[in-house]
């Protein structure tokens, strides 16, 4: 066992939720020999067993505080909508000294909905791996996954050092970059990088579903036009995304607000024939994507 996977054992972790996230940090945990035991938690017995066949718990139940008894660490792998029930009902069984961490998208709502339920001597450290797919479940889950990413750890001001330590080399060892940064200033940089990109595309796509039928078909076939990169987007998991912006509401509404007034900027452009601002902003948002390319996230 090299040093860092020493530094970064538990005995036994608990992760609750086996979806695409929780099931490709169960792949990591797994290829590294980071924990003892993987209990996994999930609401019904058909991702349970898909989990343990994919060889990614030793044991499985639907009860949060079985799930956590014994557990030095619990990730919460879920939708950010069901945060709050289960940290109740988890809370009883959590061990003093236990790291509870979570991968959700948005992070001031970890603070507000899991912190109250936490008892004394327990340690919180919300994070959020920057790192997706569009696709759902235990099996979309792959421990590459995470890798050349960036992972963003919010821990509230004096919380446990060696808490926070665990966790950041942990997602290192899964080829992530920690960052640390206060759970609002998260917020709305996720909103205009994340939350407002897949709003647009779900927007985009649901207009393109409302036209006659016809034109349906059409979209369709010339769809390498644009439209599919949209579609990708807008197929992400319902659930998911319904909690994300639900959580993170204001910061949400602050960029759509800009949004909308840049959108509305563009309309009275190209009404008015005014060429050079469209090629003004195309042309500025081209050295965005140069940025993206170099700091290798494309
Ligand atoms: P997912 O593939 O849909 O998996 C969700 C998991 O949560 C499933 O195992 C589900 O179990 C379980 N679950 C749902 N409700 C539960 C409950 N009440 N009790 C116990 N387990 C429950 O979701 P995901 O894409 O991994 O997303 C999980 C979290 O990661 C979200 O908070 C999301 O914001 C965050 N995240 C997602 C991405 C992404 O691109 N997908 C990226 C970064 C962070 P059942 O199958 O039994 O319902």
């Amino acid at each position: 066992m090299s040093a860092e996977t020493k530094k970064t054992y538990f005995e036994r972790i608990a992760l609750i939720g086996v979806g695409l996230i929780g099931s490709s940090l169960a792949r990591v945990v797994r290829r590294d020999g980071l924990a003892g035991h993987i209990a996994v938690c999930a609401r019904s017995h058909a991702t349970l067993d898909k989990a343990r066949e994919l060889g990614l718990a030793d044991s499985t139940t639907t009860d949060p505080r079985q799930v956590v008894e014994g557990a030095d660490l619990v990730v919460l792998c879920t939708p950010l909508g069901v945060y709050g029930q289960i940290a109740e009902a988890m809370a009883p069984g959590l061990k003093p000294g236990c790291i509870v961490t979570d991968v959700g998208s948005a992070k001031q709502t970890v603070i507000v909905d899991v912190n109250p339920h936490l008892p004394e001597g327990v340690h919180l450290v919300p994070g959020h791996p920057v790192a997706g797919t569009e696709h759902s479940g235990p099996e979309a889950g792959f421990a590459e996954l995470f890798e050349g990413r960036f992972c963003i750890l919010t821990p509230a001001p004096g919380t446990n050092e060696t808490a926070v330590a665990k966790i950041t080399a942990l997602w290192e060892l899964a080829g992530m970059n920690v960052e640390i940064m206060n759970a609002h200033h998260h917020d709305s940089v996720l909103a205009i990088t994340s939350h407002l990109p897949h709003l647009i595309a779900y927007t985009i796509v649901g207009t393109a579903t409302d036209l006659e039928d016809h034109l349906m078909l059409e979209v369709i076939k010339y769809s390498a036009g644009g439209f599919r990169d949209f579609t990708r987007i807008a197929a992400s998991d319902p659930v998911m995304w319904r909690d994300v912006f639900l959580s993170n509401r204001e910061s949400v509404l602050e960029m759509l607000g800009r949004f909308s007034e840049d959108l509305t900027a563009l309309q009275r452009a190209i009404r008015w024939g005014e060429g050079d601002k469209l090629q003004e902003l195309f042309t500025r948002t081209r050295e965005i994507r140069r940025g993206v390319i170099e700091a290798k996230q494309a």
